[in-house]
């Protein structure tokens, strides 16, 4: 039987009891890996991603934290230790949106995203490199890999969602630093940039056909994404394959970075 490209190693993926967190986390099960499924709030989701991955014959266990939460990150991986000897591959992956206008946007609203969705990969890349250093190389070529979940807003300004848009461009550039200091270490660190993927955090701009369409004037490939098309990529690039892909970007996006608005001559 051949063997299972992450068989042997362990991930744990951040947010991932819905969207492209629960699909990362099948993704990478299916692949081998047993799976840490961080949660926040939806435990049914978290169970469902286990029972799966158990499935494919991986381990997997369901882990509440808060990803803001430094002392709820640190509990996170030490029971993830616990389980399974060790992590060797981070995705961080939890975010949401808070959208407002600029001049109505609250400081509540700027910090509670700036907070999950950079601040908490900062807390959980930390954790990791962390345990990467104590547990020392382990029979594959790299002694750790992280995979930031940004966006195709790291990119792409966008009105309405300035807190969101700050927060992937700030892991941007947290991606790249790390990548810069952690490279002579051997731990791996990327991104995947995402396009429109359909997840709950999006609903509104695929649910109907009229959006749909919408959408579609901004995608040159003429498809929304699924969660698999991320859950892909986050396998390879966890994968010994990727092995000298290192402070890269990978936008997964149907084109959407291509300036689709000068498609028709502009
Ligand atoms: P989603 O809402 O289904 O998933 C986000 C997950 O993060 C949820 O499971 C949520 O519970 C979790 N989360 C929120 N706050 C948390 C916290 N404090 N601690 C732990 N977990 C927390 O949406 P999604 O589309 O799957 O988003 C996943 C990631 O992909 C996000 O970082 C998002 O910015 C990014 N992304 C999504 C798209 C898209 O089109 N769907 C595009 C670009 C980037």
């Amino acid at each position: 039987m051949e063997t299972k490209k992450l068989a042997g190693q362990t991930a744990l993926v951040t947010g991932a009891s819905s969207g492209i967190g629960k699909a990362c986390a099948i993704a990478l099960g299916e692949a081998g890996a047993n799976v840490v499924v961080n949660f926040a709030g939806n435990s049914a989701g978290a169970d469902e991603a286990v029972d799966i991955i158990k499935e494919t014959g991986s381990g997997a266990i369901a882990i509440r934290a808060d990803v803001s939460k430094k002392d709820q990150v640190d509990a996170m991986f030490a029971e993830a230790v616990k389980a399974f000897g060790t992590v060797d591959i981070l995705v961080n992956n939890a975010g949401l949106q808070k959208d407002a206008a600029f001049v109505d946007m609250t400081l509540e609203d700027w910090n509670y995203v700036l907070g999950v969705n950079l601040t908490g990969q900062f807390l959980c890349a930390q954790s990791a490199v962390k345990e990467f250093l104590r547990r020392g190389m382990n029979g594959h070529r790299s002694l750790g890999k992280i995979i930031c979940m940004s966006s195709v807003h790291e990119l792409i300004p966008w009105a309405g969602h300035i807190n969101y848009a700050a927060s992937k461009g700030g892991v941007m550039l947290m991606m790249r630093s790390l990548a810069q200091e952690l490279g002579p270490m051997k731990i791996r660190v990327n991104s995947i940039a995402p396009g429109a993927i359909k997840t709950p955090i999006n609903r509104m701009a695929w649910e109907t056909p009229e959006a749909e369409q919408r959408l579609l004037r901004l995608i040159p490939y003429k498809r929304v994404g699924d969660v698999a098309d991320i859950g892909n990529a986050a396998v390879w690039l966890a994968s010994d394959e990727s092995d000298y892909i290192h402070g890269a970007t990978i936008f997964v996006d149907g084109g959407m970075t291509l300036y689709p608005g000068f498609e028709d001559n502009g």
